[in-house]
C-alpha cells in the first residue's frame, strides 16, 4: 500500500505546477523538536504552567515565567538544522515545482532549508520584538545567553521585555488570508507532518479546488484522509528519501 501510494506520489509530483506544502510538528521532531501537543510535550508537562504560559495575557503579566521555560528550549531552536523532510520541499521549490510553504511550525526551518515563500501562521521564534517601542531583535548570541541564563531580554532602547514573535494564545494568526489564497490555486497541496487538528490552519485543506491533488504524509490518520488522494501513514524523512528527489 505504501509503495503503491509512493509510486502515484513520485509520479504525480513530477506532474504538478503549482504545489503548496502545508506542514506542522512531525516534519520537525527528527530535528529534535519538540512537540508541544506530543505524549512529553510541554502542555503535558505537570510541574509547569504549559498552556497557560503561551497565553498572551499571561505572559504580559509573567514575562519571566515564560522565559524560565524557554531558557530549557532555547538551544534547541537556535541550534536545529533542517531535516530531510525540509530539504525535500526546498528541492521541490528549486525544479520549479512548489510555490509556497505553510507551516504551523515555530522552528524558523523552513526558512533554514533555503525556502524562500514560507507562511508561518503561528509566528517563529527567529524574531523577538520589544512590547514598548515594537523594535526588532534577531535570535542572535547576545540574545540566546540572556535566555539561557533564565533572564528577561530587553529592549536596548527603552528596557521593556521582548516578546518572540510567535503567536500566543490570544492573539491572531498571521498570513491566513494569503495561505487560503495559496490553497486555491494549488495543483497539489501536501500535508507534511500534522494531524490537522489545530485551527484554523486545520480548515485550510477543505479550501482546494475540485481538481487539487490532496497528499497527506502523516504518522496517523486525520480527518481529511477520505479526501486525500494520497495517504502515506509512515515517517517523513523515509517517505522523502523514497522519492530520491534529495
Ligand atoms: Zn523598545
Amino acid at each position: 500500500m505504501l509503495l503503491e501510494g509512493l509510486d502515484l506520489f513520485m509520479d504525480s509530483l513530477s506532474k504538478s505546477k503549482y504545489i503548496v506544502a502545508l506542514t506542522g510538528a512531525g516534519i520537525s521532531t527528527n530535528a529534535g523538536i519538540q512537540d508541544f501537543r506530543g505524549p512529553n510535550g510541554i502542555y503535558k508537562r505537570k510541574d509547569i504552567p504549559g498552556e497557560k504560559i503561551f497565553e498572551i495575557k499571561y505572559f504580559n503579566e509573567n514575562p519571566s515565567d515564560f522565559y524560565s521555560v524557554f531558557s530549557e528550549m532555547i538551544d534547541t531552536y537556535a541550534n536545529a538544522i533542517p531535516t530531510k523532510g525540509h530539504l525535500f520541499l526546498k528541492k521541490l521549490e528549486d525544479i520549479g515545482r512548489l510555490k509556497t510553504v505553510i507551516t504551523q511550525n515555530i522552528d524558523g526551518l523552513h526558512q533554514k532549508a533555503g525556502n524562500t515563500n514560507v507562511i508561518e501562521v503561528h509566528g517563529s521564534f527567529s524574531n523577538f520584538y520589544c512590547l514598548s517601542c515594537g523594535k526588532v531583535f534577531p535570535m542572535n548570541s547576545d540574545l540566546v545567553s540572556v535566555v539561557r541564563k533564565g533572564k528577561i531580554p530587553l529592549c536596548d532602547i527603552c528596557k521593556a521585555a521582548l516578546k518572540p514573535d510567535v503567536v500566543f494564545f490570544g492573539e491572531p494568526v498571521h498570513g491566513l488570508e494569503k495561505a487560503l489564497t495559496e490553497v486555491q490555486r494549488a495543483d497539489m497541496l501536501i500535508t507534511m507532518g500534522t494531524s490537522l487538528t489545530v485551527y484554523p490552519v486545520a480548515t485550510l485543506p477543505s479550501y482546494i479546488t475540485d481538481s487539487t491533488m490532496l497528499v497527506i504524509i502523516n504518522n496517523e490518520p486525520t480527518q481529511y484522509d477520505h479526501r486525500a488522494k494520497i495517504v502515506l501513514n509512515e515517517d517523513i524523512d523515509i517517505i522523502v528519501e523514497r522519492t530520491k528527489l534529495l
